[in-house]
């Protein structure tokens, strides 16, 4: 029997949903690059209910104790006294949502004696110390793909409201006004602008297509060059380093995971490069960008706007700057954990934890670190301090 100690956000203010907007939610059952959709061999929810929030419990309640596990739900991760650190020392497995991270940093991971799966349910794995991982044997494994598209929408929607205003300007109509003056005096077509994107994996290239109908002029970083075709399909400029695509974008989004190559890439130099009046949009994570240098580049008008939905820490304390800073369409850390994309992940979640607990190999695409290395997507996306992995 296994200790299983999972963190999950709150309920909602008014108390978990008895109802729901909508009865029901389209089925994707395959991805865009081929990779099938989670295939657990049950769920015990339905799909479009809210399963990420602490009463939803990621749907696995009945299936853990039907296997004789013990399983505790909190969303208390913060301190010495929280509950997450209570139950730290005896936890086997360890399953948290990027969106409350329950950190997972060299001293937890000490802590953690009994630690053997930290399970992402959701994709990025940067809240768990990866080298520290490495060091204890602890395998980390997050849901590769299921929320690529939910967060991909959201980068668009985020392009559009910036560069056409949209949240000041319903603000007025919200208001009671009818400023039109005030609505256009910042609000510009997409259409013709250079789009180019740091990073070109599931959601990049997902973000890519979704602009390309816009008629924009399609740019891409990348440390591995799509093939032809693609490049081709969708009429891309590859950029060899970052600096380069600055320099020619409107608007940058940001896709690649947090790791010590891209922390802070966006920093005070990298930001004068870009275009005055450039928007940046970051889905992905925030310390991708120094959090002041961005302050100071939308309060001085050389960036037109910043939005996102990634922060730190999260959730980010009251006077987080980027709450109230000129021009920012920030919203809580939400583009992955719509119930679309919770309905995919939480059948991950599952799906991982049958192969865990019935001793069958976990899919490569969703393994970050096993064996005591970086391994499966891991190896692939991300590095470690020590040692850069590179091969594709
Ligand atoms: P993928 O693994 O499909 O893509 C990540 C891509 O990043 C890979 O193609 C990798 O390319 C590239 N990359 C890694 N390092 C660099 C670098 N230094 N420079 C340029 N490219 C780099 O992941 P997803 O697209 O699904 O997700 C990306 C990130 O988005 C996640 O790691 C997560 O942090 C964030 N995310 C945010 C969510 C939200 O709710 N806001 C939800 C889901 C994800 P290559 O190895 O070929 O260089």
């Amino acid at each position: 029997m296994a200790k299983i100690l999972c963190v999950l956000y709150p309920d909602p203010v008014n108390g978990y949903p008895k109802t729901y907007a909508r009865d029901e939610i389209p089925n994707i059952t395959v991805y865009d690059n081929g990779q099938t959709a989670p295939t657990p061999k049950a769920i015990d929810f339905k799909p479009g209910e809210l399963l990420g929030s602490v009463s939803g419990e990621l749907g696995l309640r009945k299936y853990l104790e039907g296997l004789g596990h013990e399983f505790i739900v909190t969303s208390d991760k913060e301190g010495p006294d929280s509950e997450f650190e209570k139950h730290l020392p005896d936890a086997e497995i360890i399953i948290s949502q990027p969106f409350w991270p329950a950190y997972l940093g060299p001293e937890r991971l000490a802590k953690a004696k009994k630690l053997k799966l930290a399970l992402t349910a959701g994709i990025g794995s940067d809240h768990v110390d990866l080298e520290s991982a490495i060091k204890h044997g602890v395998t980390v494994a997050e849901v590769t793909g299921s929320n690529s598209i939910s967060v991909s929408e959201h980068a668009v929607m985020m392009i559009l409201s910036l560069v056409r205003n949209y949240i000041p300007a319903h603000e007025w109509a919200e208001k009671g006004g009818w400023n039109i003056a005030d609505c256009v005096e910042r609000s510009y077509d997409v259409e013709g602008m250079h789009v180019g994107t740091v990073a070109a994996g599931r959601i990049g290239l997902a973000i890519l297509k979704r602009m390309k109908p816009f008629d924009v002029h399609l740019h891409y970083y990348a440390r591995h060059r799509l093939s032809k075709e693609e490049e081709e399909e969708l009429g891309l400029t590859f950029h060899e380093n970052v600096e380069d695509m600055v320099k020619v974008c409107d608007v940058v989004t940001i896709n690649a995971p947090l790791h010590p190559e891209t922390h802070h890439m966006f920093d005070e130099a990298m930001i004068k490069k870009m275009k005055r009046g450039a928007y940046i949009v970051n889905t992905a994570r925030a310390e991708i960008c120094d959090r002041d240098a961005i302050v100071r580049a939308v309060e001085s008008g050389h960036l037109a706007g910043y939005a996102g939905d990634v922060w730190n820490p999260q959730p980010a304390p009251a006077d987080h700057p980027w709450r109230t800073m000129p021009w920012n369409g920030m919203t809580p850390h939400m583009s992955g954990t719509s119930l679309s994309g919770q309905a995919r992940y939480t059948a991950g979640t599952r799906e991982i934890l049958e192969c865990w607990f019935e001793g069958r190999p976990i899919r490569e695409d969703y393994v970050i670190v096993d064996g005591g290395k970086l391994a499966g997507t891991g190896a692939l996306s991300y590095t470690v301090l020590e040692h850069h992995h590179h091969h594709h």
